[in-house]
């Protein structure tokens, strides 16, 4: 019998976290638990390790340590606390594969330490790739590290090039559903509210990529996550708006022929897939019927409207930290929206500021993406102001 597989969740108590764990449960043949951790969810935390008996817990807020780890006295987990230990723990023999769950730029560090562990990568953390991308495909190549994605759009390429590994692509199409906002006009944005940017169609998802697939932000980091994933040049890259989230994404080889990947929107499949590439394992979930959707609909991305998309395209034309700070500044007016303090199209605005004013540094180091990133907050939160 093939032994199981060993699997840290980084950022389990998240929406991918938590739907990671449904899928290692289902599967208790196949894989083997052996991280959890949270940034400061310290209850779903112990009520996860509790329910999955993993092998170690990390909770990255120091102050609710002791907290978590007197609810787990009596159960054979050991507790760690700390940002540092996001990158001892994924050292262990005992770990195949990291799912990186995280948000955000958080997601850089710990991610980079798993990769230089030589660990498998699952990657849902995007703004990882976003933020250094070329430092982090140079150390995986390095390191003989496969990052496979998790996010349903790469996924989706990803299974069209299995058994194509050695075809050119000609380019690929990220499908979009558009958002909440789909057709809305410049005027129509200026008075969307919180509470209405969070309902997003098609996909349940946290809050900063719910507000991020409204601002069309979240397609622009995908467009940047799949620059480095499939080692594509910018004009190879474009997006089209299919609101029925059905068709997950395409590749257009160089003879003309298209492959798409399609299914209903459920994100247990990608997370599925990137721990047991090559093979798929049977599910119950729900099957696509085509009478339920007898059109599957295809428009032009409004870019002028939604011009973190534009702003995407433009960092990866001009490469270096651009991206960097462009994430920075997103994840900074994103928290500002949520908390009510901005419009949401001075998302946008605050966006395309810093991304202008913040000097982009070519061939950076992990010091220079850190100074960028410092750098880029601190401006876009003066704008928040
Ligand atoms: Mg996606």
């Amino acid at each position: 019998m093939q032994e199981k597989k060993g699997i840290a969740i980084l950022g389990s108590t998240g929406s991918i976290g938590t739907q990671a764990l449904d899928v290692i449960e289902s599967y208790p043949e196949v894989f083997d638990l052996q991280v959890i951790t949270a940034n400061t969810s310290a209850d779903l935390l112990i009520e996860q390790a509790i329910k999955h008996q993993p092998n170690s817990v990390v909770i990255v807020d120091e102050h609710q340590f002791k907290k978590v780890q007197d609810a787990l006295w009596d159960h054979d987990i050991h507790v760690y606390a700390g940002v540092d230990a996001l990158s001892q723990v994924v050292d262990s023999n005992d770990v195949d594969t990291v799912l990186t769950a995280m948000v955000g730029y958080a997601g850089l560090r710990p991610t980079l330490a798993a990769i230089q562990a030589k660990k498998t990568i699952a990657l849902a953390n995007k703004e990882t790739l976003v933020v250094a991308g070329e430092l982090i495909t140079k150390e995986a190549q390095k390191n003989g590290v496969n990052i496979y994605p998790v996010d349903s759009e790469h996924s989706a390429i990803f299974q069209c090039l299995i058994g194509e590994f050695h075809n050119p692509i000609e380019k690929i199409y990220l499908t979009a559903s558009g958002g909440p906002f789909r057709g809305y006009s410049h005027e129509q944005l200026k008075h969307v509210t919180k509470a209405q940017a969070l309902k997003h169609p098609n996909w349940e998802m946290g809050a900063k990529i719910t507000i991020d697939s409204a601002s069309m932000m979240n397609k622009g980091l995908e467009v940047i996550e799949a620059k480095w994933l499939f080692h594509l040049r910018p004009d190879q890259i474009d997006v089209i708006v299919h609101p029925q989230s059905i068709v997950h994404s395409l590749v257009q080889f160089e003879d003309g022929s298209m492959k798409a990947q399609m299914g209903l929107p459920d994100m247990k499949l990608p997370i599925q897939y990137a721990f047991t590439y090559p093979d798929r394992l049977k599910t119950d979930f729900p099957r696509f019927n085509f009478m339920d959707y007898p059109e599957l609909t295809f428009e032009q991305p409004d870019l002028k409207t939604f011009s973190n998309l534009q702003l995407a395209f433009d960092a990866l034309h001009t490469g270096g930290t651009v991206a960097c700070a462009l994430n920075a500044a997103n994840e900074v007016a994103v928290d500002a929206f949520l908390k009510e303090r901005i419009s949401f199209l001075d998302i946008s605005r605050i966006n395309a500021e810093t991304m202008n004013a913040v000097a982009s540094i070519s061939q950076p180091t992990l010091e220079d993406y850190i100074a960028v990133d410092a750098e880029a907050r601190a401006h876009a939160s003066n704008l928040c102001k």
